[in-house]
């Protein structure tokens, strides 16, 4: 467990993490910084504050970016004690209905593809088509879903549920894909895209279909007994198969950084050493896919020597799981400068303000006000197409894009290289 009175004491209060705390530019008041809750939790821990439904909502705030960690002298874990304070939340408020529906279809595969499958069908009653920007939008408000909102389209089949277990290729390596839920179910072009990357680089794929969640959402909602329930599950079936594969690449930002990062942290601060230790020797065979795909693969010198020049300019968002908790920037940018013309927008770092299941339903207010900047610096760059190796960002810059008149298109960085590659003779 975090001691919070110990990082409270820890805290110099030099201030360094205030200006680039995502919530504080929102809501430029002390409680909400990083250093107002690491003050307030020492307080709680002590006894001298009380867990009401004002703190509550200080602390449910947070949209657990890492900025601050990031830039904090002494690495105060801030994200990481917010999502504790938000399990000691769950425990005495209790999670709202819509978000415990949402996690128990998490927790079922076989139910999650059913509503899926049911969403595409009857999505046409509720939500009309966004073509160009691949997105749903409300026909009428919707319980937390304002109509002026992009949501993701829905695929009318999983990525899980398209690809036999096993692709064949040289039989000389074998990688295994993690795809996450949004892509598995709402932007299946991703997995499409990573599967004819490893196809055309001669790399047997399997793609384990027991696979479950990695956790995130639950976690940062502070819905610890569904996380200890899917990761449990994730590690027992990841080690069925750990020594059959050279590397389980994962196309997304967040659940990457959820399996190589939290999940050994989440088990040890419940005393689960054993399940930490499981978790972190799997750590060594996870990678985001832009990460492998760089280093151990020949597809840069592909891309390179190929001349092929798309004439379109590409800005690339750095989501936070990626750069901040993984260091994870270089990659996908050497892969796809290549090809395309890459425009840095002015500060490719800030966050884009999706903050997770809470912040995007019960406080969209905040992501609306987080994710207009960003907006406005893609825009600034004139660029065709922004990307980023998250889903959770392509949601959240979609919507931004779309609420704020801009015209550049989301896409993963491996779709844009599939589509080069698909020009490599
Ligand atoms: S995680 Fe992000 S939003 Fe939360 S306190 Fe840190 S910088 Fe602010
Ligand atoms: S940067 Fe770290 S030490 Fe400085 S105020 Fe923020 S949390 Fe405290």
């Amino acid at each position: 467990m975090f001691d919070f009175s110990k990082i409270s004491d820890e805290c110099i209060k030099c201030g360094k993490c205030i200006p680039t705390c995502t919530i504080h530019q929102v809501n430029t008041d002390e409680t909400t910084s990083p250093r107002g809750f690491i003050e307030l939790l020492g307080d709680y821990q002590k006894g001298e504050l009380e867990l009401n439904k004002n703190t509550k909502d200080i602390f449910e705030s947070c949209f657990l970016c890492t900025n601050c960690v990031d830039v904090c002298p002494n690495s105060l874990p801030t994200d990481m004690i917010i999502e504790e304070v938000r399990y000691d939340i769950a425990k005495k408020y209790g999670i709202a209905w819509y978000k415990r529906a949402f996690f128990w279809l998490l927790r079922h595969r076989w139910a999650m593809d059913l509503a899926s499958k049911l969403g595409y069908v009857f999505k046409s009653c509720a939500v009309k088509t966004d073509n160009k920007r691949g997105g749903l939008i409300p026909r009428f408000n919707l319980p937390m879903i304002k109509k002026d909102r992009l949501l993701p389209s829905i695929s009318s089949k999983s990525f899980l549920n398209s690809y036999p277990e096993n692709i064949k290729s040289s039989g000389k390596r074998r990688v295994a894909i993690f795809i996450g839920c949004l892509a598995n179910y709402n932007y299946t072009e991703v997995g499409d895209s990573l599967v004819y990357i490893l196809k055309r680089l001669d790399i047997d794929i399997f793609i384990p279909k027991k696979q479950k969640c990695c956790g995130a959402p639950a976690y940062f909602t502070g819905d610890f007994d569904t996380v200890e329930y899917l990761t449990k599950k994730n590690i027992e079936y990841f080690e069925s198969f750990i020594d059959e594969v050279d590397a389980i690449l994962v196309p997304e930002a967040t659940c990457s950084a959820m399996i190589k990062h939290d999940w050994e942290i989440f088990f040890k601060n419940r005393g689960l050493d054993d399940w930490s230790k499981r978790a972190k020797k799997l750590n060594q065979k996870i990678f985001m896919a832009t990460e492998w795909l760089y280093k151990f693969t020949n597809l840069e010198e592909i891309l390179k020597k190929s001349s092929v020049k798309l004439d379109k300019k590409v800005t690339y968002h750095d989501p936070c799981h990626a750069r901040k908790v993984q260091g994870i920037y270089k990659e996908p940018r050497e892969l796809l400068n290549k090809n395309f013309k890459l425009v840095e927008m002015s500060d490719p770092n800030r966050c884009c303000g999706f903050g997770g299941v809470t912040i995007q339903s019960e406080k969209f207010h905040l992501a609306k006000a987080a994710g207009k900047p960003k907006a406005a610096m893609i825009k600034e760059t004139k660029a065709d197409f922004v990307a980023a190796e998250c889903s959770a960002c392509r949601v959240q810059l979609s919507n931004a894009m779309f609420q704020n008149g801009v015209d550049t298109v989301f896409k993963n960085p491996l779709e844009l290289i599939a589509e080069a590659l698909k020009r490599v003779k």
